[in-house]
């Protein structure tokens, strides 16, 4: 296994338009790294850069240590998989995933044993002779997997594998994939724009936003300690709410003014500058429903309650802000909650950011 090291990736296409910038990025030897971000930052962009399969228009690849920048895809010891399997039809199983090792001049023998290992690993071991449209979606992406496995690369690097699989399936194959990384002990490099995945998948998340890299660390830093806005937002479902605030400074202490909505007590933290704050940030689960006889919190009205079983969506407006605030709480909690009833919530927990969207914490 390798350890992969982007610098300075950029691409821009003939079009004019720059859709990697600038981009650093380390994976060490044997790391599960997750590409995350919506549709269109330049995620399969850079991995096609790491395959090989796009020309970067500036910056250096590194793999094991060795500048692969300019080396043709083969050469560089990289698989990939893709998000539409693309097996050869006509061809079985075992021929499908032993392919690349018979292209390479393997002997018979040895790309035999690879494919008979690599099929154990998968349980595809009784489905070899069969063609690919004889397997289910979760087989074929198994066998694409297997195909990458046999070639034994330095790096793997997985484009929005699940996306084709019902949900049921994807979360059976996100530990299937988590187990095989035990396993091989494989460098992985894996894009989704699924924040679930990556949050279950990655022991480092890169999250990417407009063909930059916002921020890297491990799924709870950046769920705890997000840089702006933009991950904080991006990672946890419901998504967090963000209300407009400004801290003001009173005879009992200071506040968080949120308007119309109400005040919150607030203890300023050593070195924060209260004037940059332009926004709290609550995530759903951090919001909890005041006792009606207790004071404080902020005033809602509730808008809609959504029964998941587990758990409680409450769906809120408070006066003066736009859109709606989520909250989430316990069954038994939300069970008693009518439409159009007031209601008082309040932050456990909280995020301040500035006007340009950095988080003041971090
Ligand atoms: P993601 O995988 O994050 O959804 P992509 O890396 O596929 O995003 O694409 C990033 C941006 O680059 C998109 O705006 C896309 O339209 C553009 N793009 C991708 N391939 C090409 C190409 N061959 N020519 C011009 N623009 C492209
Ligand atoms: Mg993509």
């Amino acid at each position: 296994m390798a350890q992969l090291r982007l610098c300075g990736l950029e691409k821009r296409f003939a079009n004019g338009a720059t859709v990697v910038q600038g981009v650093d990025l380390q994976v060490d030897d044997g790391e599960f790294m997750v590409l995350v971000g919506p549709s269109g930052c330049g995620k399969s962009t850079t991995l096609r850069m790491v395959a090989g399969l796009e020309a970067p228009s500036g910056g250096q690849i590194f793999i094991g240590g060795r500048e692969v920048t300019q080396q043709p895809p083969a050469e560089r010891g990289v698989a990939m998989v893709f998000q539409s399997y693309a097996l050869y039809p006509h061809m079985t199983v075992a021929e499908n995933m032993g392919f690349g090792l018979r292209m390479a001049g393997q002997p018979r023998a040895v790309v035999e044993q690879a494919v008979h290992q690599a099929a154990r690993t998968l349980q595809l071991h009784t489905l070899l002779q069969r063609k690919p449209r004889e397997l289910s979606g979760g087989q074929r992406q198994r066998v694409a997997i297997g195909r990458a496995i046999v070639r034994q690369p330095g790096v793997f690097l997985f484009d929005e594998p699940l996306s084709n699989l019902d949900a049921a399936l994807r979360t059976q194959m996100r530990l299937e994939l988590s187990r095989l990384h035990e396993r091989l002990r494989a460098t992985i490099v894996y894009v989704t724009h699924d924040q679930v995945e990556a949050m279950t998948l990655g022991q480092r998340i890169a999250v990417f936003n407009q063909g930059r890299i916002e921020q890297v660390g491990t799924p709870l830093q950046l769920y705890d300690r997000p840089v702006n806005r933009f991950v904080a937002g991006f990672l946890g479902s419901p998504r967090m709410n963000f209300l407009p605030a400004r801290a003001l400074p009173g005879d009992m202490g200071w506040s968080l003014d949120l308007g119309a909505a109400g005040r919150l007590p607030w203890l300023p933290a050593a070195g924060l500058d209260a004037g940059a704050i332009a926004e709290i940030g609550v995530r759903p689960e951090h919001l909890a429903l005041q006792p009606h006889a207790a004071p404080g919190g902020l005033a809602a009205e509730v808008e809609l309650v959504e029964h998941l079983g587990d758990v409680v969506l409450v769906h809120c407006r408070l006066p003066g802000v736009d859109g709606s605030v989520t909250l989430k709480c316990a069954p038994e909690q939300g069970a008693a909650l009518l439409r159009d009833e007031a209601v008082r919530i309040a932050p456990r927990q909280l995020l301040l950011f500035d006007a340009q969207g950095r988080c003041l914490h971090a």
